[in-house]
């Protein structure tokens, strides 16, 4: 092992000072990207890294010949496959690259006419839906990764129509219990099992639908739709708080106001 780099903390105040700050650099990056990478895809890839990596290590300092020789192939075959797995990632990323939009500064959404369309859908839907008394919880994700929370509901892909929504929620049929996830203008997931809030100050007569928009709300910083099957009000959560029962103007300038905060774009990073 090459301890050289120990003499340079031991040397002089300044060079104390030199190295605390390049830790907390690396640190800050590597926690943003494992923010970043939290619920995705590649968060499951890192753990391989992660494995193959002390593998390695194990193998190297035990010289185990035969299991050097695999990880090494290993090593080759994850580098092949890596851009062939993540070229939809790699493609949006350099994308949005192109577009010179990464680093904040621009909306979440990377196609304006699409998101349009995707609030006006959805104030559409929360009409219909207040109108016959259907029960719906919609969630909007934005930069947190939710994905632990969606391996519970039916994967669907398909575009934010008010129809759609709709026939979704509409009472006793496979996918109307539990939430829809929407990511990236895209209706991802029907049925979805959320996480329940356990907010003491929350109204008693809002039941668990409420709770659980709460609670997606409080972990994350989706913005939350819910109507209620009890009284047809539309209610609105996000960052922990709701808003109850609001018009279907006021609706879609708060998911205007909402949805449209700029902020870090990670979304070449979700599928
Ligand atoms: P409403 O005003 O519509 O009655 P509520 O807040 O009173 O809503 P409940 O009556 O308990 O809530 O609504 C139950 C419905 O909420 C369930 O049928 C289910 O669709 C949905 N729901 C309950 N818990 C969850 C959860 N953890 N994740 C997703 N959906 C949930
Ligand atoms: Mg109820």
């Amino acid at each position: 092992m090459d301890f050289t780099f120990l003499t340079g903390i031991f040397a002089s105040p300044w060079d104390i000072i030199r190295n605390l700050v390049d830790i907390a650099i690396i640190s800050y990056i590597l926690y943003r990207l494992l923010g970043l990478i939290k619920g995705t895809r590649a968060e499951q890839l890192l753990k391989g890294l992660v494995l193959l990596l002390i593998f390695t290590l194990a193998a190297g300092f035990l010289k185990l010949t035969m299991v050097n020789w695999l990880t090494e192939k290993l090593w080759i075959l994850f580098a092949i496959t890596l851009p062939i797995v993540f070229q939809p990632e790699i493609r949006r990323f350099l994308e949005q690259l192109g577009r010179g939009g990464l680093f904040g500064m621009r909306s979440l959404w990377s196609d304006k006419g699409e998101y349009d369309e995707m609030v006006a859908e959805l104030c559409l839907a929360a009409q219909s839906l207040s109108r016959s008394r259907t029960g719906a919880l919609i969630v909007v994700a934005r930069k947190t990764g939710i994905g632990e929370y969606l391996e519970s509901g039916a994967r669907l892909d398909a575009l934010v129509s008010a129809s759609l929504l709709q026939t979704i929620f509409f009472p006793n049929t496979p996918l109307h219990d539990g939430a829809v996830v929407i990511r990236n203008t895209r209706i991802e997931r029907a049925g979805c099992f959320l996480p329940l809030s356990d907010n003491p100050a929350l109204d008693r007569q809002l039941g668990t639908r409420h709770r659980a928009a709460l609670g997606i709300s409080e972990v994350s910083d989706a913005v939350v739709l819910i109507v209620s099957e009890e009284t047809g009000q539309v209610s609105l959560a996000y960052n922990g708080e709701i808003k109850r029962d609001i018009g279907i103007d006021e609706l879609k300038l708060m998911l205007e106001k909402k949805l449209g905060e700029t902020g870090n774009d990670t979304s070449w990073f979700r599928r």
